[in-house]
């Protein structure tokens, strides 16, 4: 049997002799910054590496170590590290100067651009985070339905204050909930049958925190009937699921839901979030059309993140691009499953498109429960010995295929994972 403290004792004392200065930085930090960040998803053991550089799909940190980035910012950095039509879009709109307290018009094309690809969206309101883009649909779908409690499934998370998962403990905002199982309709036709105060089912069509699982087919679909029957609000969670397709999950999927949260890439890496959906239900913020509710947010229409989110979305992050990235993904999703046949502990992979997760359990998952049993020791080792070999996922597994990822980066991963997992002997 292996002994899993001793090679996390190892892996951690090798990864903290190549970094003496990530180390430093980080006893620094610590001063200031509990655990030494600023988001809890980026702490690691011993520490983290400090990125003082970013190109392409290459992190370089501060001890001058390169990694080949497949983690992709959790799916935030989609379009690489440095998009050059982005960055052009970034010094035009410098330029012009900023903190208007005014609108503007690259908020009305960014908007454009979005509600000509969702096709579930006819009116959408730009907001500072994936978070807030949930807290508002939810709020939204509380008062246009007048009910209070909201379903969500158990292991998702929707945000910082939307969190239902394992592993530190669940910040909630203050709600009515009711939990479901993922890909288990009967679980929520149960809830429905003991609630008949449900707003609305927040869903994301591929948990991607809770594991990447992917909705079965029928599931979201069914889901859609029984928010119908019961006169409940359907609430897609794109945030990570819109890379799918030009159009996001709904478009690929052709299920529609009411309402949809966006965030994470499609302001080509500037701070963002967005919600949007039926023109009905947003006329609520429009007071020419009997709306009363307000949105705030200053930071709602920055200049720095309309304009790259019209850059990008005008320019990089093309039908074409979002298809063939989807495509690489499924590609090396196959390529991953054959070589965890050779795993000596039990693994498999999940995912969809261009979205993975390496996870120390067997398969098949259905929902975060049947990840349960998943060895939390062998994946920190397995991380390790990823980038040992210069190679960046998430310690938890995750990750998130970039536009800059070539088929060769694929193939350095693919040796890289293959060399990493013959260390994992139980
Ligand atoms: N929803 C999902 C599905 C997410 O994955 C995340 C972030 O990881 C969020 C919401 C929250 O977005 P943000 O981090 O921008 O608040």
């Amino acid at each position: 049997m292996t002994d899993w403290t001793a090679r996390l004792a190892e892996v951690h004392a090798r990864y903290a002799a190549r970094r003496p200065e990530s180390a430093a930085l980080f006893e620094r930090a610590s001063k200031v910054l509990p655990a030494g960040s600023t988001r809890s998803v980026l702490d690691m053991r011993p520490f983290p590496f400090r990125v003082v550089h970013a190109e392409g799909a290459r992190l370089t940190d501060a001890d001058g170590i390169e990694y080949l980035d497949l983690l992709g910012d959790y799916s935030a950095g989609l379009a690489g590290h440095h998009p050059n039509t982005v960055a052009d879009a970034l010094t035009a709109a410098l330029q012009r100067g900023w903190n208007y307290g005014a609108t503007h018009t690259d908020e009305i094309r960014f908007a454009e651009l979005l509600v000509d690809r969702f096709p579930a969206i006819d009116q959408v309101r730009f907001t500072n985070s994936g978070t807030e883009a949930n807290l508002m649909a939810i709020q939204l779908a509380r008062h246009a339905t007048g009910r209070d409690r909201i379903l969500v499934f158990r292991g998702g998370y929707h945000g910082g204050l939307l969190y239902f998962g394992h592993g530190g403990e669940a910040l909630q905002a203050p709600f009515a909930y009711v939990f479901a199982e993922f890909n288990d309709l009967a679980s929520v036709e149960a809830a429905f049958a003991e609630h008949t105060d449900i707003a609305a089912i927040v869903v994301e069509p591929m948990m991607g925190s809770g594991g990447c699982i992917l909705a079965q087919p029928g599931f979201l679909a069914g889901l859609r009937t029984v928010a119908d029957a019961h006169g409940s609000l359907l609430v897609f969670d794109e945030v990570m699921t819109s890379r799918m397709s030009s159009g996001g999950a709904q478009l690929r999927t052709g299920v529609h839901p009411d309402l949809t949260a966006l965030g994470k890439y499609l302001a080509g890496g500037m701070t963002f979030g967005a919600f949007g959906g039926r023109a009905d239900l947003m006329a609520a913020f429009d007071p020419a059309r009997g709306g009363t509710l307000t949105h705030g947010g200053t930071y709602n229409n920055n200049v720095l993140t309309m304009a790259g989110g019209v850059a990008a979305l005008s320019e990089v992050l093309t039908p074409a691009a979002l298809d063939a990235v989807f495509d690489r993904g499924e590609t090396l999703r196959a390529r991953v499953a054959e070589v965890l046949t050779t795993a000596p502990i039990p693994m498999t992979v999940t995912g969809w498109g261009s979205m993975m997760n390496l996870h120390t359990a067997p398969g098949p998952v259905r929902n975060p429960a049947d990840l349960a049993g998943a060895d939390q020791d062998a994946k920190e080792v397995l991380f390790h010995e990823l980038l040992e070999r210069g190679v960046y996922t998430a310690p938890r597994g995750l990750m998130a295929l970039s536009f800059a990822v070539t088929d060769d980066d694929c193939d350095r991963f693919v040796d890289a994972l293959r060399d990493s997992i013959a260390t994992l002997v139980a």
